[in-house]
């Protein structure tokens, strides 16, 4: 059952260049219950902008987002406020814009007294459920924000998430701040969480090392464009799209599979004034005339696996 599926375009205004700017134009994403989806790409690329479609803070200019069938743009009263507490997201440092004065235990426990999902009497024993859950300990409600490690802060930022009981998570660089072990730390947790509370999980990361492990299906971007879409193994083995290729070569890695580093040649292109044809083809070593001036279209080139070339064409 498809639990969530959008095909939206986003137009951003810009002030510098006095025009509008698609972000992210024509993507169609879906999201299968129980799964785990990471959209991957550089900085620019439109994921940020996309993940905050898809959890409900910004809407699309056209386009639609689905859940579970329903377009969350035309939801009123109890259906969109179940929506807004059914989908959650997590930011790199979600205590980063938080009021410091305030204690853990209202930074986590209020929403669930307000929407109802506690009561005061038993205020205190759900937020210490829910912290144990995501490995912190229940004395620390009486904290403050500034108290917390890095690791520990995006726990806090995950319990608060979890604490209205949500059934999708979008995670926007969720460990991107954190040292490499504290993120394997966080990385296990999500998945830990994935199995307890049937969870499914939009991940955005400009790292394909680090979703490589966590996520199903890969989703690569290219500014405001997706790519390419593959099951992560697929992905990995038999990446088809130039730019996949190239952002795999870029992981480090101790085994000689992709020993051969080499960064992307180039510069990407402001997103104010994407290059005609296929966005990427000022920095593909394979491009033509026709690249230059015909948009590829995502073609299936396996089961389960899109790519947007014109190489797949012949
Ligand atoms: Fe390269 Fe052309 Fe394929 Fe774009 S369409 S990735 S420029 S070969
Ligand atoms: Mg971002």
């Amino acid at each position: 059952p498809l639990d969530f599926a959008g095909k939206i375009a986003q137009k951003l205004g810009s002030n510098i260049r006095e025009e509008v700017v698609h972000a992210v134009d024509g993507v169609s994403l879906h999201v299968n219950k129980g799964e785990v989806v990471s959209l991957v790409g550089e900085s620019g690329c439109g994921k940020s902008t996309l993940g905050r479609m898809v959890a409900g803070i910004m809407p699309p200019t056209s386009g639609e987002i689905l859940y579970k069938g329903q377009n969350i743009a035309s939801l009123t009263g109890e259906d969109a406020r179940e929506v807004a507490l059914k989908v959650q997201m997590i930011f790199q440092d979600p205590f980063a814009s938080l009021n410091p004065r305030l204690r853990v235990r209202d930074i986590i426990g209020e929403a669930p007294l307000v929407h109802k999902l506690t009561t005061a009497a038993e205020q205190d024993d759900y937020l210490d459920d829910v912290m144990l859950r995501c490995g912190l300990d229940p004395s620390y409600k009486r904290r403050y924000p500034h108290q917390f490690s890095g690791g520990q802060r995006q726990r806090l930022g995950i319990a608060r998430a979890l604490a209205v009981q949500p059934d999708f998570i979008v995670c926007d660089e969720a460990v991107a701040a954190l040292d490499v072990s504290i993120q394997a730390q966080i990385l296990n947790l999500f998945i830990k969480l994935r199995e307890d509370l049937d969870l499914t999980y939009l991940f955005i990361s400009h790292d394909l090392g680090v979703v490589e492990h966590i996520s199903d299906r890969i989703v690569i971007m290219y500014l405001g464009r997706v790519v390419e879409s593959a099951p992560t193994e697929e992905l990995f083995a038999k990446p088809n799209h130039p730019y996949t290729q190239a952002l795999l070569r870029e992981i480090p890695r101790l085994d000689a599979r992709h020993a051969d580093f080499t960064p992307i040649e180039g510069e990407i292109p402001s997103p104010l004034d994407p290059p005609q044809g296929c966005h990427f083809h000022p920095r593909c070593p394979f491009a033509t005339d026709r690249c230059r001036q015909e948009v590829p279209q995502l073609k299936s080139v396996a089961p389960g696996h899109m790519s947007a070339c014109h190489l797949n064409e012949g």
